[in-house]
């Protein structure tokens, strides 16, 4: 008789894991023969210079690109076996440049849960909303204010704030603090280092000075491979 596998077995699958990915832009640039595994909770800092492919690498984890070769796997799963909106509810990414659209800060802080996929799951209700505008330093932020009056620093934590709501398994971070103020970039690593702590995967980019207060991991991204150090 076989034996079940117990949940420690169940535990030591990656969340995220890349088997040899390879990935070329048109032209010719990426990566090459990129492996790693990512558990629950790893705060992944990624480096390396200009142009070296970490933004390529991100794409590639929330599926904006597709491998050439190789592939990758969420929570052991293949990329390819997931319908990709189903996939967009376990990934989220955050980058450089905040997007919000035209209406208020409700609207825009709900967008995911507009989306088929998300038919029949709970919405999130204003006392929600109100405790993360407060746990990132948006207390004097109205929900019923327009999204497009935020100044940049608010208009990137409304977006982080609408990719955590429905809480996903991975967050992908681009830069996400290169064009804030100080006040507002501490407030973004601080909460992407607790998330880390509640169990979320997060992989960013980010300044040279930024070191996590929390244990992490590293991959350096140079002439198109990624070492990994840990
Ligand atoms: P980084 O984020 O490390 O600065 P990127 O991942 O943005 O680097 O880019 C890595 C390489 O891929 C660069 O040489 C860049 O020119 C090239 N590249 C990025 N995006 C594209 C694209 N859309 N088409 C063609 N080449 C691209
Ligand atoms: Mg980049």
């Amino acid at each position: 008789m076989k034996t079940p596998p117990c949940d420690d077995a169940a535990d030591e699958i990656p969340v995220l894991e890349f088997k040899n990915v390879s990935f070329s832009w048109p032209g010719g640039k990426g990566l090459s023969g990129v492996s790693f595994a990512v558990p629950a909770g790893q705060f992944v800092l990624i480096s390396g210079p200009s142009g070296s492919g970490k933004s390529t690498l991100l794409r590639l984890a929330v599926r904006l690109e597709e491998p050439t070769q190789g592939e990758i796997f969420i929570h052991g799963e293949s990329f390819k076996s997931i319908y990709p909106p189903e996939l967009r509810t376990r990934i989220s990414f955050v980058q450089q440049t905040p997007t919000v659209l035209p209406g208020t800060v409700r609207e825009n802080l709900l967008m995911p849960f507009n989306l088929e996929i998300r038919k029949g799951s709970s919405i999130p209700g204003d006392d929600e909303l109100y405790d993360w505008l407060g746990r990132l330093a948006l207390d004097d932020v109205a929900l019923d204010s327009e999204a497009a009056e935020l100044s940049v620093g608010q208009r990137q934590r409304l977006c982080l704030i609408r990719s955590l709501l429905p809480k996903p398994v991975v967050i992908c971070f681009d830069e996400p603090t290169s064009a804030l103020d100080i006040e507002s970039r501490e407030k973004v690593e601080q909460i992407a280092e607790e998330l880390a702590a509640e169990g979320v995967c997060i992989l960013m980019v980010n300044h040279t000075n930024y070191h996590p207060a929390c244990p992490h991991m590293l991959l350096t991204v140079s002439g198109g491979s990624v070492e990994v150090l840990l």
